[in-house]
């Protein structure tokens, strides 16, 4: 099924998850996959690894196993680091594997791989999969700007010729503000974007997210997210439930706001999806 369909009835309710590292064995996501399908997502997300990881064909091997659990599988697809023929081989795996849904990416530039030439933004590859299939595509975007990106004027208007070069919906950027988000939305709305938009929510629930955060994520982390952190950061479980019910408070203040969807990035914590989908499984049906 292809996800566009989904946003005519409903207000989506989606997970993110990624290929573990090579060491982890396998049957642990296959387990939490199964535990998320549960939970009954609209559907499920897989990263791909922009720089050519091995790791990529077991994101094939993910999405395959939830198509086969019975949830709607999403496959990543990162372009910067690959050639036309490369892309068109995964197109190919990917369509021979029944997988409709796609979100296409640029990748982040990665100063030690010089990029391929051919796919230069994201809409370079929205266009060509257009070409090559009845895929469904969705586009990432950025409620508080694209690092790249000098305002977010420039970023929504780039994210304007994403959407005109094809992309169906769009999935938001990780944010702790939610009034970032309905500024960007308000903005997104008046450029003339008036595809779905998701919003990504990720429940920091461990001290090691948290450090990273505040290095590498560009979202602003408001008073009251900071000072929640800063008072558990020391006491896992007590940090684990905070986490969880602030992911909660953003998502029935969203929803009360009549967002489009809902992304979650599970980080595969089954637990932590199946509290929150619990905790809102009222007011994601209605
Ligand atoms: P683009 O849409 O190409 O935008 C990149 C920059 O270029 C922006 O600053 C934009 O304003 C600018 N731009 C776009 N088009 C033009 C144009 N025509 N002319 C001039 N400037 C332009 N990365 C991975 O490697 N693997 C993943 O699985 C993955 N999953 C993600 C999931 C989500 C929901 C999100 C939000 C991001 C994900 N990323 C992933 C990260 C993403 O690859 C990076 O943020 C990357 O830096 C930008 O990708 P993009 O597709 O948004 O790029």
């Amino acid at each position: 099924m292809h996800v566009k369909e989904m946003f005519k009835d409903r207000m989506v309710f989606s997970f993110e998850v990624f290929p573990p590292k090579k060491t982890s064995s396998i049957d642990v996501i296959y387990n939490t996959l199964d535990e998320l399908r549960d939970l009954r997502p609209d559907f499920i997300s897989v990263t791909f690894s922009a720089g050519g990881s091995s790791n990529n064909a077991l994101a094939c091997d993910i999405a395959s196993k939830i198509k086969n659990n019975g949830v709607v599988p999403m496959i990543h697809l990162p372009c910067i680091n690959y050639t036309r023929e490369e892309i068109t081989g995964t197109l190919t795996e990917i369509k021979d594997r029944g997988i409709e849904n796609i979100l296409a990416l640029r990748g982040d530039i990665n100063p030690d791989i010089p990029p391929k030439k051919e796919f230069k933004y994201a809409s370079d590859l929205i266009e060509f999969i257009r070409s090559q299939g009845n895929f469904d595509i969705a586009g990432a975007c950025y409620p508080e700007c694209h690092p790249d990106a000098s305002s977010l004027e420039v970023d929504i208007l780039n994210l304007k010729r994403k959407v005109e070069a094809g992309a169906d919906h769009l999935i938001s950027q990780l944010f702790f503000d939610n009034s970032s988000f309905y500024e960007f939305l308000w903005k997104a709305r008046a450029a003339g974007i008036n595809v779905p938009i998701e919003a990504g929510i990720m429940p920091v629930v461990n001290k090691n997210q948290i450090e990273r955060m505040v290095t590498t994520c560009g979202a602003s982390l408001p008073k009251k997210f900071v000072k929640i952190m800063q008072k558990f950061e020391h006491s896992p479980e007590a940090l684990r439930d905070a986490g969880i019910a602030y992911a909660v408070n953003q998502i029935v203040d969203l929803a009360a706001s009549g967002v489009d969807g809902i992304h979650l990035y599970t980080m595969n914590n089954a637990y932590v999806a199946r509290k929150i989908s619990e905790a809102v499984s009222g007011i994601i049906r209605t």
